[in-house]
């Protein structure tokens, strides 16, 4: 006998204007079972769950939710078919109660009055069967995100959803509360529903899934049984390549003109820093935390300029006492903080690439706008390879990959010669790693000099030209490609002598 699955979607393909998001994709899951969804950012995984979710409307292909057809017109059928969803941006309203968000759109009536009173009874019973104890007439603004994110599967949960779908659910969690989070869900699997599972986090992945599905450029690569798998197998069909492979190579050129020099430089951090950065290189710079490697990227971008030497970029020498004058000079810094680099998600792929200045508001003292034109702005997002099917839409509509190139999009608008990278893939997964690195590789063939400050040891020696490393606000040693991650850290611990090797081994 063959048990049909909860959920079981054939074939389904869905262009966006310029993009091919799904091509040809099988997918089911069984009532009981965890189905975990991989794939890069932009794979399409999130859109073929708006499908199943009647967000979208597939081009072509087949749904079936327990063996019927299903061709749902409105998002409102898909609930009402038993399918619930969480999505990656969370959609709660923040000064309306946990109640009164859970019923959002489905408030119950008697005698065409609002049930508060039975709205408040469903709403704390179900966050007692989520193990919570939050109070339904908290006001949403005022909770963790661990404890929004219950109340969006307490949402998804009121209509005795058959199908649940999570789209990467603990991504803004902390290891603690994914646990919680993890739990739960293997609690809802016990009491047979069905859930899609989408995340990046390996070891969850691993912990949580029967089986998993990995999506790559909108095609199905493979369904497999968790069991049947590995963590390593899973990355490799993700990225499409091997993971030995996932560094890019060296520049092509070999290194060019000298773009930027620090002669001397120091400042209350900083001791005597000599550094030559040339066209073409990517230079990575290494060090332990309080070294002097964030302070070097500061100075450069005039955060926390040098108080003495100098800097001089192609040959002039340059004053860089504010990040606007790193600007002028052509410097540029994308810090690894995403969240700082402010992009602003209701507003269109253009407007945020144009946004430069003022989405650095805060390194200025008062928002700064150089006077960009259109052909310009989109000249370089075309350059970073942004896939939107039309610069217009908003960006937040765009895969994380997507955003992150708009953000260097930003720089590229402003024709800097050095770029700075900080930290540039802390917090990011595996396979949008590969991605950054060779968008790294492709700004440094294209006459650039990057900088990568970095805390990843593997990071370093896989990606840099060169690499500096960093020592007690000194540069301790310069190492080339191919240097070992002993050898960084061995400078970065301050041991300067030739043979630390022979004589820690003697
Ligand atoms: P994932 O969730 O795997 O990161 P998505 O399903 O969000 O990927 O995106 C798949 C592809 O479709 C990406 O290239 C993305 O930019 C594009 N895309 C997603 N939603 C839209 C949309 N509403 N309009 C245009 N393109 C979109
Ligand atoms: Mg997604």
């Amino acid at each position: 006998m063959t048990v049909i699955p909860a959920l079981d979607m054939r074939a389904i393909s869905k262009s966006f204007p310029g993009v091919r998001a799904l091509d040809g994709v099988d997918f089911d899951c069984h009532a009981g079972e965890v189905h975990a969804l991989c794939g890069e950012n932009g794979a399409g995984k999130s859109t073929l769950m708006k499908i199943l979710g009647a967000v979208y409307r597939p081009d072509s292909g087949q749904l079936r939710i327990g063996g019927e057809i299903a061709d749902f017109k409105h998002p409102r059928e898909a609930r009402a078919a038993g399918i619930s969803i969480v999505h990656q941006e969370l959609s709660l309203m923040p000064f309306r109660t946990v109640a009164e968000n859970v019923f959002a759109g489905q408030e119950p009536t008697r005698h065409g009055i609002l049930d508060r009173k039975r709205m408040e009874q469903r709403t704390e019973e179900l966050l007692r069967r989520l193990g919570s104890t939050i109070s339904s007439s908290t006001q949403v603004s005022t909770l963790s995100i661990a404890e929004q994110q219950l109340v969006e599967i307490a949402k998804a949960l009121l209509l005795d959803a058959t199908v649940l779908v999570m789209d990467e659910p603990t991504a803004a969690l902390d290891d603690c509360d994914a646990r919680v989070l993890l739990r739960l869900v293997e609690k809802l699997r016990a009491e047979g529903v069905a859930i899609v599972y989408i995340s990046h986090r390996m070891p969850e992945v691993m912990a949580i899934a029967d089986r998993v599905t990995v999506l790559k450029d909108g095609r199905k690569i493979w369904t497999k049984a968790r069991r049947e798998v590995e963590v390593d197998a899973i990355v490799t069909a993700m990225v499409g390549r091997d993971i030995t492979e996932f560094f890019p190579a060296a520049g092509h050129s070999g290194p060019g003109d000298v773009l930027l020099e620090i002669l001397r430089g120091s400042n209350a951090m900083l001791r005597d820093i000599d550094l030559r950065m040339r066209a073409g290189e990517i230079v990575g710079v290494a060090g332990l935390e309080d070294s002097g490697k964030a302070a070097l990227a500061q100075a450069i971008f005039g955060d926390d300029p040098l108080t003495e030497g100098s800097i001089s970029v192609e040959g002039r020498v340059v004053s860089v006492k504010s990040p606007r004058q790193a600007i002028a000079a052509g410097i540029g810094y994308l810090p690894g903080d995403r969240k700082r680099e402010g992009l602003v998600l209701r507003q269109s792929v253009r407007d945020n690439a144009l946004l430069t200045l003022q989405g650095m508001a805060h390194v200025f003292s008062r928002p700064h706008r150089r006077g960009l034109t259109q052909a310009e702005t989109d000249l370089a997002l075309k350059t970073m390879d942004v896939r939107a099917g039309d610069y217009g839409q908003e960006i937040g509509t765009l895969s994380g990959g997507n955003q992150q190139k708009t953000i260097i999009s930003r720089w590229l608008a402003q024709a800097p010669k050095v770029l700075i990278f900080t930290e540039p893939t802390r917090g990011i997964d595996v396979a949008a790693k590969a991605s950054i690195y060779e968008t790294m590789r492709r700004l440094a063939d294209s006459g650039r000099a990057i900088v990568m400050i970095s805390s990843d040891l593997p990071e370093v020696v896989g990606v840099s030209d060169r690499i500096v490393v960093m020592h007690q606000g000194r540069i301790s040693g310069e190492l080339d490609r191919g240097a070992s991650e002993e050898a960084v850290m061995a400078l970065a611990l301050g041991i300067t002598e030739p043979n630390w090797r022979e004589e820690t081994i003697a």
